[in-house]
């Protein structure tokens, strides 16, 4: 099995078909305009295809696809029916803000999708309004109800909590995760991408969303789970399971098996990384298949990126990079790399 210089495999990988976003929440797309990535370099769903087969041969079985918003991506389900067509795959999910979702929902279904999970930080419209610049929180929850009625398993809600903006939403999302029989998820908020506002004291930590909980709710009991999925799961004493995924305050880097493909084919091996491999180019200069598989498997036995593991080792933290430099370099961008 390919496995870096940590031990961890190569297991996981998110796609982000594209950098547009439809939303431009505070803490992720702040301004309106960006550096887009052009229109050309941005990978064919035949070049995905190709680079998740050669990945799947060196052992990813899972994949999200991710942006920027990807249910802006013209007929993605295309995509999905190619990626699940050789069955190669253990897990396809969808991470989307669920603004387009209802109208997509059947036809990613019926095309193959395992899961989604819809980003949803308020259940009030005004608040979702000032959060996001834009008016389609009833959207949003159309989508979500629209899985349901699809009967379709596995949703699950993941909520960024930000102090003094949401975070007196959290026991409202887990009443409304029930009805809509998902799994809500809360998201330390990161010092990533377009976080250029980012400060430590709005950052909820796990322990006190716990503690919140827990006033509410009584006991909370910890779901012992191996394996390296980012959310910490947890039962409330009537059967709900919430997950918090602590990627601030408590990492997970050490059992981080999971890399990132821009829309344009660039390969990080960390959210916080800045520089990645051009997969992309490589493809378009007409890269062997066997030189495609060597080019990643050196890569990933060299990679020993621990990125929010050394943030938690700064004295000093500030938003890792400035608007200059995403204005500069789009690639910093967490809409580019997909959260
Ligand atoms: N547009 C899709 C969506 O909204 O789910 C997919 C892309 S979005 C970048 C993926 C996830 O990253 C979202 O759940 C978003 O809330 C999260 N995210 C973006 N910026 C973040 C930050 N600074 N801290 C924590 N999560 C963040």
């Amino acid at each position: 099995m390919l496995a870096d210089i940590f031990d961890r495999p190569l297991r996981n990988l998110r796609i982000s078909v594209t950098d547009r976003c439809n939303l431009r929440c505070g803490y992720c797309m702040p301004e309106e305009e960006y550096v887009w990535l052009p229109r050309e370099d941005i990978l064919s769903f035949e070049e995905i295809a190709r680079l998740v087969d050669v990945f799947a041969d060196l052992g990813v079985d899972k994949v999200r696809l991710t942006g920027g918003e990807p249910l802006l991506r013209k007929d993605l389900d295309r995509l999905v029916r190619m990626l699940g067509v050789a069955g190669r795959l253990r897990d396809l999910a969808l991470t989307t803000n669920g603004v387009l979702l209802a109208e997509q929902a059947s036809a990613l279904r019926a095309a193959g999708l395992h899961r989604v999970t819809v980003s949803l930080d308020t259940l009030r419209p005004d608040r979702f309004k000032v959060l996001t610049r834009r008016d389609t929180h009833a959207r949003v929850l159309e989508g979500i109800a629209a899985v349901g009625q699809l009967g379709w398993p596995g949703l699950k809600i993941d909520t960024v909590v930000i102090r003094g903006v949401n975070d007196d939403e959290l026991a409202d999302l887990i009443e409304y995760g029930r009805n809509v029989d998902g799994e809500v998820r809360f998201i330390e908020y990161m010092d990533v991408g377009g976080a250029t506002t980012w400060s430590m004291d709005q950052v909820v930590s796990r322990r006190e969303m716990l503690a919140v909980l827990e006033r509410r709710y009584g006991p909370i009991e910890s779901i012992a789970e191996a394996g390296s999925a980012p959310a910490d799961r947890f039962r409330l004493a009537d059967g709900t399971i919430f997950g918090v995924i602590s990627s601030t305050t408590q990492p997970f880097c050490r059992a981080c098996d999971r890399s990132r493909l821009t829309a344009d084919g660039k390969w990080y091996l960390c959210l916080y990384a800045t520089r990645g491999t051009d997969l992309g180019k490589a493809l378009r200069a007409g890269v062997s298949r066997e030189d495609l598989i060597r080019l990643i498997t050196a890569t990933w036995r060299q990679r020993s990126d621990r990125g929010a593991e050394q943030r938690l080792t700064l004295a000093q933290r500030r938003p890792l990079v400035q608007i200059g430099e995403l204005k500069r370099d789009p690639h910093l961008e967490m809409h580019t790399r997909g959260g």
